[in-house]
């Protein structure tokens, strides 16, 4: 079959190498760096815990399909309002999990005042996403188109894809292109949650003193974050800023300036062992109405995928995508969205 994968970041990489593997004739077009929007950056959380049962299991799914070397053993760990919730999903999965009280030894995180109960995920860790694009881009390169698509269409039972090359046609055609998914998909009738927000993640040393390794962590509720070790030395912080703050209208500037005074105090407050001082920082584009979840909608040859943190899943969707792009078959939505 003659295949295109529309977008290049970690789910056109992931689908594009499976289709590689299986013998299909498949051409990934990307309009810039192949990982460079929300795929970007050296790092990200993986975990098994999830507040849904069927995300649990894929991730398990996931997990055994990553190339050797991409997930650290550091575990995650998952605290705040909701994680009985988490809990009880990662039960129902029949996923391996603790939980700690206040205080336990077993934490390793940076801070020491954390409310329980908590959620420990053994399973969970680091992705190393700089040794996952290598690996992509190392088989995929030759599959690499650098354009960007203007339009899709339907051409009878096919896909006309225009791009600055001119129209070209394909069997069939999987949308993928992160911040620009819901734009491309309208023209062919598949509506998608359209918002974007403004999101940015910050650097800070790690202080010598602190416990390592230190495992991930997420906060739920309130200010939620999401923190992890990143380049040498470094912890990671992402939190859930005053969406009238991070607002696509208020623009990228005024947003990063107020995650990093949010996030900054958040490390002076709360983070002991790691100092208040930011040291890199990466941003993307956020859709405030999706959380975890995976969504799949098809119109005829063309199938789209939309979600959020979909990097704990890509090789696993990469398999999914592409076995669903070959029989024509839509797979079943995940999450908080599945029906
Ligand atoms: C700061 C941050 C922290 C995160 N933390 C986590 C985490 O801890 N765990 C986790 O699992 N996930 C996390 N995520 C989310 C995860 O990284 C993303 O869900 C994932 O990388 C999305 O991959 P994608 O391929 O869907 O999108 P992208 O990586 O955005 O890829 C889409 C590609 O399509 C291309 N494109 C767009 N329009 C066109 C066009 N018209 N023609 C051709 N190409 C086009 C873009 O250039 C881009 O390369 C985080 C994301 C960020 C940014």
């Amino acid at each position: 079959m003659k295949i295109a994968v529309v977008g290049g970041g970690v789910v056109g990489l992931s689908t594009t190498v499976e289709l590689i593997r299986l013998g299909h004739d498949v051409t990934c077009l990307e309009a810039g760096e192949p990982m460079g929007e929300r795929s970007a950056g050296d790092t990200r959380i993986f975990r098994l815990a999830h507040a849904y049962p069927d995300m649990v299991e894929l991730a398990g799914r996931a997990r055994r399909l990553f190339p050797e070397g991409c997930v650290d053993g550091a575990g995650t760990v998952v605290s705040g309002d909701g994680v009985e919730s988490w809990a009880s999903a990662m039960a129902a999965a029949g996923a391996t999990h603790e939980i700690v009280a206040a205080g336990s030894r077993s934490l390793r995180l940076p801070a020491t005042d954390i409310a329980g109960p908590i959620l420990v995920d053994p399973a969970g860790g680091v992705i190393r996403v700089d040794r996952l694009r290598t690996h992509l881009i190392g088989i995929a390169h030759r599959h690499l188109r650098r354009a960007r698509v203007d339009l899709l269409e339907r051409a009878g039972d096919r896909v006309r894809i225009w791009s600055p090359d001119g129209p070209e046609e394909f069997d069939t055609a999987l949308i993928c292109a992160g911040a620009e998914t819901s734009g491309l998909a309208a023209g062919v009738g598949i509506m998608t949650p359209p918002a974007l927000e403004h999101h940015v993640r910050f650097s800070f040393p790690i202080r010598p003193e602190a416990p390592r390794p230190l495992r991930c962590w997420i906060t739920l509720g309130g200010f939620g974050t999401y923190q992890h070790s990143s380049a040498a030395g470094t912890w990671a912080v992402g939190a859930d800023v005053d969406p009238v703050l991070v607002s696509w209208a208020g623009g990228r500037e005024a947003a990063e300036q107020a995650s990093r005074d949010a996030v900054t105090a958040y490390v002076a407050r709360e983070l002991p062992f790691v100092e208040p001082r930011v040291v890199g920082q990466l941003y993307c584009t956020h859709n405030p109405d999706l959380s975890d979840g995976l969504q799949f909608v098809r119109s005829g040859p063309i199938l789209t995928i939309y979600g959020e943190n979909f990097m704990k899943f890509a090789p696993l969707l990469g398999a999914m995508l592409a076995e669903a792009l070959i029989d024509g078959s839509t797979p079943p939505d995940a999450g908080p969205g599945a029906r």
